[in-house]
């Protein structure tokens, strides 16, 4: 009891997923099992399914899975091909080379091209690439929307754009598991065939639920894709005929009760635009903050240009060994936890220590993030990192000047 240690108190978990919980949601969760055949769930089902597709701006189909991103990841390829097709992969971090890994696991040939770590989609090249397929090869372009690794955003209504001017009838599917209910996505004007998204990040819900969106021209694809199997058959969910269809099986009671709460504060109190503005003026803060720090020192953005920048999500270039420094001050003296930069250098590369992310997706408000941010000036002068000081201050000006 010699020590002074300041990390007592509530925590707060600044990583790009699982996001901060409203309590709200966790105390909605906290209840005796339903009657999972009528009633009250039933009828709660029913209604979650026109939130989630105004969340994504979508009159498409929504199926449900008791699943994370990555069973999302499968459920599409389950539903949309066969072993032996071919599909373009489109990177901007590690994740699309996750859900590529996953295709090629399903027998599907990946031709994947890599922009790097720092930038959106090459549209030019994408195009060309659509362009030279003259057989049209490719059953499907896969695309992240904002990579969770890098923070990358692309601008997937303008990919849409390539792919009917190169007039190329591939499917458009698109994992939006970081930044669905953060950053603006429109599933129905971007022409998006598929759609991938997990409940745990912008959707504020404990990990467990995943959602595929589909249109119908993706639902014909089901037909004949060859990976299809029982479980991911998104028909039977979309459209069930009897409930237990909806998660072929017992539905994750808790999760839906959980799930019905923090789409109600999205859909029907904050709403949706609000809720995107309010992240975009929390992540304005985040990057002016760090843009002041770095005007001296080793501290980066790792996107450079804001226009690429995620709502959701922010990775960081500090150099090693200072990223792991910084997130053990913070996490052992500020009760405050910052993402482990992802994808970036490989595990057992010193260099691996020189990233971190901060996620400031979800139940984020203005005390929390602007705490985040002078915790993290606290943690450069501990660990002693040359920075330019007062970050914390640029940030509150975003703010009160919202
Ligand atoms: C989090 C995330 C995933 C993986 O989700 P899991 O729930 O961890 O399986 C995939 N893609 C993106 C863009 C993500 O942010």
């Amino acid at each position: 009891m010699t020590e002074t240690n300041l990390s007592w108190g509530r925590p707060m978990l600044a990583i790009p997923g699982p996001s901060v919980m409203p309590d709200r949601v966790l105390q909605a969760m906290h209840r005796p099992a339903p009657n999972i055949y009528a009633g009250q769930l039933v009828e709660m089902t029913a209604s979650i399914i026109p939130d989630l597709k105004a969340v994504a701006r979508s009159t498409s189909h929504v199926a449900m899975y008791i699943a994370n991103g990555h069973g999302a990841w499968e459920a599409a390829l389950s539903n949309t091909l066969s072993r032996g097709d071919k599909v373009l992969v489109l990177a901007t971090g590690r994740f699309a080379h996750g859900w590529a890994d996953m295709a090629g696991f399903m027998g599907v040939e990946c031709d994947i091209v890599d922009f790097g770590k720092r930038s959106p989609f090459d549209l030019t090249q994408v195009e060309e690439k659509l362009r030279a397929d003259k057989a049209h090869e490719y059953k499907a372009v896969l695309a992240v929307q904002v990579d969770t690794s890098t923070s990358v955003k692309s601008d997937i209504g303008a990919l849409r754009k390539a792919m009917d001017a190169a007039g190329h009838p591939a499917l458009l599917m698109v994992d939006c598991i970081a930044c669905l209910g953060c950053d603006d996505f429109h599933m129905d004007d971007w022409g998006v065939d598929v759609m991938v998204a997990g409940c745990q990040k912008g959707l504020m819900t404990p990990p467990g639920m995943a959602f595929v969106y589909f249109s119908d021209k993706a639902d014909e694809a089901r037909d004949t894709a060859g990976n299809l199997t029982h479980y991911w058959d998104w028909r039977p969910r979309s459209r069930p005929e009897e409930y237990y269809q909806h998660f072929d099986g017992t539905a994750p009671t808790h999760h839906l009760y959980g799930l019905r709460e923090a789409l109600d504060m999205i859909v029907h109190e904050e709403g949706l635009e609000n809720v995107i503005a309010r992240h975009a003026v929390l992540a304005r803060a985040v990057w002016a903050a760090f843009e002041h720090w770095a005007q001296t020192g080793p501290l980066e953005l790792n996107v450079v240009d804001p226009a690429h920048r995620s709502n959701a999500v922010t990775s960081v270039r500090i150099g090693p060994p200072h990223g792991t420094e910084l997130r053990n001050w913070l996490a052992d003296q500020a009760g405050l936890t910052l993402g482990i930069g992802l994808g970036m250098a490989p595990p057992g590369d010193p260099a691996w220590h020189g990233f971190f992310r901060v996620g400031h997706m979800g139940h984020v408000n203005v005390q929390m993030i602007l705490g985040t941010l002078s915790s993290i000036e606290a943690g450069l002068n501990a660990i002693g990192v040359e920075h330019t000081p007062g970050g914390a201050t640029a940030a509150a000006k975003v703010v009160s000047g919202a």
